[in-house]
């Protein structure tokens, strides 16, 4: 095989995928590659408006919608026991004029739907199979298969997550930063409906944030869990029977679900903010978790990861040669400023809730209690934190728009 593609997309998760499916839709022929992670990981993702948007121009969200629960209120509850402690704040989508401020399905479901959506791309191929031994010369990338084929385009685009193999061939550093905090996952079973409310109660090592989900498999009402606590605590909680596990959750969780289940295995991911020094190189480009990793706070992983592809899209429009330096410049640009101010708001917060000093609870409780009480900065937050401000490719932007007066 060789030279069969303008875009070699490497990595089929998520971030892979929706590339894969947007590009070849703008007319580009594009491979993506690598193996499907469908496991029950426990992991989910909200998607904001930006993002239903984008899944709505790509004509999945109608499929997307079907497997998520819609996130209606944003509940923020201080658990911190601080003395600057707040009454709990509830943000409602309807404040901004949307019905819901996003969906929250399970990672496994959208790799599933997504991968659907592919087999069914015109000018899209599918290799389900791991590439290795990236290179990248002035006219094309290259990478082989594990059959030992090789497979070449004008572009190669980095999907391949956190860890980035492509990244490293590609001679691009990054600033890696790690947290003393392990994220726990679960996807748990409750007795009291979420009523499309996500709580996230803020607590001394960090949120623990119970996010609706739809009902399954005879389960009525179900939620996902991410427990942001110490390494040790993590280990210390993933290794307890389920019955037990259920309980503290329902305990951290002031019964407020009523009475919790587990659902499958529980999962455990260590905290890192991570920032690819650069997005681009040779005939290279870096979308998603290859790009940017930080903890799932105000859950902005995805969300940022589907803008980067949003971008290259528009980047990529319509160029005779999608990986030409004026092209991966251009990406670069509408690119960089939204990365640095989503990692370092991210960082920010978290580190805020770490630090056990009077002086920065103060200041946390004061940003919260300006954000939660002033109407105008209040809804201006709120649609920042579902469709940022600034330069949003066309493709991320509803007709039906969030009224922005
Ligand atoms: C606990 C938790 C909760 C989160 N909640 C949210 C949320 O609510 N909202 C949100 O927006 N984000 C959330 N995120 C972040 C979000 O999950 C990630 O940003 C997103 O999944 C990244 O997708 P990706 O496709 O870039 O990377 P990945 O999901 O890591 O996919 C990378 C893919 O590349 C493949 N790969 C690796 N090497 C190779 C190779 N050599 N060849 C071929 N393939 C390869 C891997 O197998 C994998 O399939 C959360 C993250 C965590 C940990």
């Amino acid at each position: 095989m060789s030279e069969d593609s303008d875009i070699l997309i490497v990595g089929a998760g998520a971030a892979g995928l929706s590339a894969g499916i947007a590009l070849a839709q703008a007319g580009r022929r594009v491979t993506v590659a690598g193996e499907l992670d469908l496991r029950q990981t426990a992991r989910t993702v909200a998607l904001f408006e930006a993002s239903l948007a984008f899944y709505e121009s790509t004509g999945l969200l109608d499929s997307i919608a079907a497997e998520s629960a819609p996130l209606e209120v944003m509940r923020i509850v201080d658990d911190t026991g601080s003395l600057f402690r707040l009454p709990q704040r509830d943000f409602r989508a309807r404040e901004i004029g949307l019905d819901q401020f996003g969906y929250n399905i399970e990672n496994r479901d959208l790799v599933r739907l997504l991968a659907d959506a592919a087999r069914r791309t015109p000018g899209l191929t599918l290799l389900e199979e791991r590439l290795a031994d990236f290179s990248f010369a002035e006219k094309a990338a290259t990478a082989r298969t594990v059959s030992g084929e090789t497979v070449s385009a004008a572009l190669m685009v980095a999907a391949d997550g956190k860890r980035s193999a492509v990244r490293a061939s590609g001679g691009i550093p990054v600033a890696e930063t790690p947290y003393p905090q392990t994220a726990l996952t679960a996807i748990l079973a409750h007795s009291r409906p979420h009523r499309e409310v996500s709580t996230e109660f803020h607590t001394r090592t960090g949120p623990f944030t119970l996010v609706p989900l739809p009902p399954h498999d005879g389960d009525e009402h179900r939620s996902s869990l991410v427990w942001m606590t110490t390494h040790a605590e993590a280990e210390r909680l993933g290794a307890l029977p389920p019955q037990e596990l259920a309980r503290i959750v329902e305990r951290q969780a002031h019964s407020m679900l009523g009475k919790m289940r587990l659902i499958g295995p529980c999962g455990t991911f260590p905290m890192v903010l991570m920032k690819a020094e650069r997005l681009t190189g040779t005939r290279l480009a870096l979308i998603g978790d290859a790009a940017h990793a930080f903890p799932p706070i105000g859950a902005q992983g995805l969300n940022l990861g589907l803008r980067d592809v949003g971008h290259l899209v528009e980047a990529v429009r319509g160029a005779t040669d999608p990986g030409a330096p004026d092209i991966l410049r251009d990406y670069e640009a509408r690119r960089a400023t939204d990365i640095r101010l989503r990692t370092a708001g991210v960082d920010l917060l978290n580190r805020s809730l770490l630090a056990p000093f009077l002086p920065v609870d103060f200041l946390r409780g004061a940003g919260l209690l300006a954000l939660s009480g002033f109407g105008p900065l209040r809804r201006a937050i709120m649609r920042e934190g579902v469709s940022p401000a600034g330069r949003t490719p066309a493709m991320m932007r509803r007709d039906q728009r969030p009224n922005r007066s």
